[in-house]
């Protein structure tokens, strides 16, 4: 008798054209489970702009200790409003679960409209350190002009901050940039990956990035099979814009990594197919790189790709590879033949035979039971 494996999941439905994406993924999971032996044991809640809504709390307790009990977050985009009411979901539940590192594969996938043919990147993101930790001081306060008089003193170069400065501040450390750089070689030998490119810009922060290099160089040495290489973060954009098929796996702090993902996102066909995965030690939250689309919310329009890609890092996170596999070839193999796909994968964007959210996900269900 075949025993089937069991998975716990907090699915958080998310706003604007979130839930129809949750839905969709949950069905195709659902018949994945049947096929390759496994049951997820779905917790659905809320969270984000919706619930904030109606109740004044974007991350109710509820969705806290549903991911402290499950340990697995599937997220459906949420959305934030700009400059007033709540903080973003996904900065406090990486904070409240030390996701520390954010992985985004950057794929090229036959039929998607993108310039290049053969990227297979992965980049690491380090997701709890530099100046994303949010420690500012604004221009003109009387504590900041104390800052900037006690800089001024200890600055042994004697170099002017100007008096109407901001200051935000930027730490870098051993202990983060170990962790995130050692995240990315057993990420790469779990893979059969190659090479580690450690993007900074230690030329000009000797003290930050340079510090991100040195505690790289230092791991490497522990992967002697695994080429590592290190790039200047202005480069490696002309390098990955001129030549991204010479990359494999990049591992960057914080700021650059968020802007090198994007970067990677565009060199194969953008938001539509880009997943990723945030994961620390013992919890993870996987996502689609987009956000709600509110304007199509509720219309059955957008493409289901992206967060299908980040159902195929979760299953691949819970140990379902055969699972991960077929979803991803399924996926990759609608996409190929273009004829069931959405607006945003046919080549003129008003194309009347574009389908919907539901009838891409009906296409990419029939190869997974084939
Ligand atoms: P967006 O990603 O929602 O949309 C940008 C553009 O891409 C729009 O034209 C949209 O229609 C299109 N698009 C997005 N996803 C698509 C898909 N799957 N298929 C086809 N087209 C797609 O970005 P935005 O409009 O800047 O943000 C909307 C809301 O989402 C904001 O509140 C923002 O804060 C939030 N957001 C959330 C996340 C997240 O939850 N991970 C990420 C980014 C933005």
């Amino acid at each position: 008798m075949t025993t089937i494996r069991k998975h716990e999941v907090t699915l958080i439905s998310g706003d604007g054209t979130g839930p129809e994406l949750a839905e969709q993924a949950k069905r195709v999971l659902d018949i994945l489970g049947k096929k390759y032996g496994f049951m997820i044991s779905w917790d659905i809640l809320d969270a984000g702009f919706a619930v904030f809504q109606k109740t004044g709390i974007a991350l109710p307790q509820e969705v806290i200790t549903s991911i402290k009990k499950t340990k697995v977050v599937l997220k459906a985009p949420i959305t934030t409003p700009v400059g007033k009411g709540f903080r973003s979901i996904n900065v406090e539940l990486r904070h409240l679960f030390d996701l520390y590192q954010n992985i985004r594969p950057a794929k090229s996938y036959s039929g998607v409209q993108s310039r290049y043919k053969n990227i297979d990147l992965v980049i690491f993101r380090e997701n709890t350190d530099d100046i994303y930790i949010g420690v500012e001081f604004e221009h003109g306060k009387a504590e900041t002009v104390e800052l900037i008089k006690t800089i001024q003193n200890l600055n042994p170069a004697g170099k002017k901050i100007a008096d109407d400065s901001g200051i935000s501040i930027k730490p870098i450390s051993i202990e983060k940039s170990r962790r995130i750089v050692k995240a990315a070689f057993e990420y790469a030998v779990k893979h059969g990956r190659k090479k580690i490119t450690a993007v900074h810009k230690a030329n000009i922060m000797k003290h930050t990035d340079g510090l991100f290099l040195q505690t790289a160089q230092e791991i490497a040495k522990e992967y002697p099979h695994i080429e590592f290489t290190d790039c200047i973060v202005d480069n490696m954009c002309m390098q990955l814009v001129q030549k991204p098929e010479l990359y494999d796996v990049l591992v960057l702090p914080n700021l650059y990594g968020d802007i090198i993902s994007d970067l990677c996102a565009g060199l194969v066909g953008g938001l539509g197919i880009t997943a990723g995965a945030n994961i620390g030690d013992g919890c993870a939250m996987f996502e689609a790189v987009h956000g709600s689309a509110p304007k199509y919310a509720g219309l059955n329009k957008v493409n289901p790709s992206a967060f299908l890609f980040a159902c195929k890092m979760m299953l691949e996170y819970l140990g379902e590879e055969k699972a991960a596999f077929a979803l991803e070839l399924a996926i990759a193999a609608v996409i190929a033949e273009g004829k069931y796909v959405t607006y945003d994968l046919k080549h003129d964007r008003n194309d009347p035979t574009a389908v919907g959210t539901k009838e891409m996900t009906d296409a990419i269900i029939d190869v997974v039971i084939k």
